[in-house]
């Protein structure tokens, strides 16, 4: 929406006043930096099922393409019911001794999968960039890290069962089937992958379309870490094969991570059946600033909050709620940090906001902007050039937000900000709850009693005290609400692919 984006800032400043604020939009120019390391991506990618890379029953294959340039990365397998029943059936047949074997011996092969991913982290961060269009520096930092240390902390509890539910032994449940979405393909492979093996389960798992690389290239990792074949199959497709994932007869539990409306329609689907389920679904997250809070560290946060990952984020931060004695502070600061973000080549080092991860996502995002746009919310967006080719969009900021406006309400999975302000903790408190969604939330404050009464008080999973997007694989991840059930990571998590005996 160019007509309504920031006027572009002249290059000198006038004369004799000194400079209020760095302007960087699009006045300088910044050397490229970018990262090197060869995704050693194949041409074609097939379905890992039984310890081999398999070609699927149709011949079927769709493109995977990178939405920093729009070009084609890669063909993927698509996989359909008969090689579903084929994952499963090596899933069943790998139970019989995975399921047995001594949870000490598991771990080893669970480090193994950390230690491998490790040693080719910086092929892995970029072919995850590429395939999704996050920025190097978070899937280099973040996801590939993140992903290792799952496997790490689950490999260190495998030996352990007979200590997380006291009084209680533990079993595997069985085969269980995954599916996971496209904004952390690499990450959520982990958190869904680690807890079900080291407990003993053996698992179907389906990537999502649009980034099913570096899970396929997990297969690579599999085969090399001496996996018993079948322990993880992996059929990447589209949401007919996920369907097929969910509601095979098979599964002894299925664990989803998606779209609210997905995960109903798959509820709906396994209504009636014995089924254990797991789903971790959408959220608008409040990010809440007292007027106590240190406020350019709240800025930070607030940024971090909505702007990692391209805003792809079910805990995004998206709503911000300030206490109305900072609120044109807090928003003044906002907009001069966010002018100083760089939006562009996911594959540089200086980039801050990388691509949309498709055509499609952009398309919603434009349209809840415009919509936010004639409800009456005020917009900002930075100047600055976006790359000609590709699925960018800029970090855009809406202030004089009402909780009726869709931008309040709906996700965006973007880089969109929705501000609104609240004069007392329970107007704050009442803001925060009033959505379907329940996954995360934000507070910060001076006053540690504060924290503890909103961490009591705000119905959400996960609540960060003066931080944002903090995780680790120790503390439980997940919603309330229609932000879905179960948890992962953590002893909860773990214990979601358990049976208590
Ligand atoms: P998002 O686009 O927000 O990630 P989706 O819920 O559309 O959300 O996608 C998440 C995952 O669910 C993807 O892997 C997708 O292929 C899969 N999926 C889509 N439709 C279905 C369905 N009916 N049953 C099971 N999985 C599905």
């Amino acid at each position: 929406m160019p007509a309504l984006t920031e006027k572009k800032r002249p290059a000198s400043r006038s004369a004799g006043r000194p400079a209020a604020e760095l302007i960087f939009g699009d006045l300088w120019t910044f050397d490229p930096a970018p990262e090197t390391a060869d995704p050693k991506l194949k041409s074609r990618y097939d379905l890992f099922i039984g310890g081999k890379f398999v070609a699927p029953s149709s011949g079927k294959y769709f493109e995977s393409i990178n939405p920093a340039n729009e070009t084609k990365l890669a063909e993927i397998a698509h996989a359909n019911a008969a090689d579903v029943d084929a994952a499963y059936a090596a899933a069943q047949k790998a139970f019989s001794t995975w399921g047995k074997m001594p949870g000490k011996e598991r771990a080893k092969y669970i480090y193994r999968l950390a230690r491998l991913l490790q040693d080719r982290a910086r092929e892995f961060a970029v072919a995850e960039t590429m395939d999704g269009g996050k920025p190097i520096k978070e899937s280099r930092d973040f996801d590939v890290p993140m992903a290792a240390a799952h496997f790490f902390y689950h490999a260190g509890w495998a030996d352990k069962f007979d200590y997380v539910a006291p009084g209680r032994k533990v079993a595997p449940l069985g085969v269980v089937g995954q599916v996971i979405p496209w904004n952390f393909p690499l990450l959520m492979m982990a958190w869904k992958l680690a807890p079900a093996l080291a407990m003993g389960n053996c698992v179907v798992i389906k990537p999502a379309e649009t980034t099913s690389i570096t899970a396929l290239k997990f297969g690579e990792i599999i085969a090399d870490a001496g996996l018993p074949p079948g322990v993880i199959n992996i059929v990447s497709g589209f949401g007919d094969t996920g369907a097929a994932v969910m509601t095979h007869p098979t599964a002894a539990k299925v664990a989803f991570t998606g779209s609210t409306e997905v995960g109903k329609i798959i509820m709906r689907s396994l209504a009636g059946t014995d089924k254990k389920m797991t789903m971790e679904l959408g959220g608008k997250a409040a990010n809440i600033v007292f007027d106590d809070a240190p406020l350019d560290q709240a800025v930070e946060g607030i940024v971090n909050g909505i702007f990692f990952n391209q805003g792809h984020v079910c805990c995004a931060g998206s709503r911000l709620l300030v206490h109305e004695p900072v609120a044109a502070a807090v928003l003044a600061k906002l907009k001069a940090r966010v002018r100083t973000l760089r939006v562009g080549d996911p594959l540089d080092k200086n980039t801050d906001i990388g691509a949309i991860n498709s055509r499609e996502q952009l398309d919603k995002i434009t349209e809840l902007v415009a919509s936010g746009v004639k409800d009456g919310a005020d917009l900002f967006q930075p100047a600055g050039k976006l790359p000609g080719k590709g699925y960018y969009y800029r970090p855009t900021i809406f202030s004089n937000v009402t909780m009726s406006h869709r931008i309040a309400r709906e996700e965006i999975f973007g880089p969109v900000l929705s501000v609104m302000t609240f004069r007392t903790l329970d107007e704050a408190v009442e803001k925060a709850n009033n959505t379907a969604y329940g996954l995360s939330a934000g507070v910060w404050t001076d006053k540690g009693s504060r924290i503890l009464k909103m961490s009591t008080e705000l119905k959400a999973g996960v609540v960060w005290a003066n931080t944002y997007n903090k995780f680790d694989p120790t503390s439980p991840f997940g919603g309330y609400k229609e932000s879905g059930f179960g948890r992962e990571g953590g002893r909860q998590g773990l214990l979601d692919y358990a049976k208590l005996i």
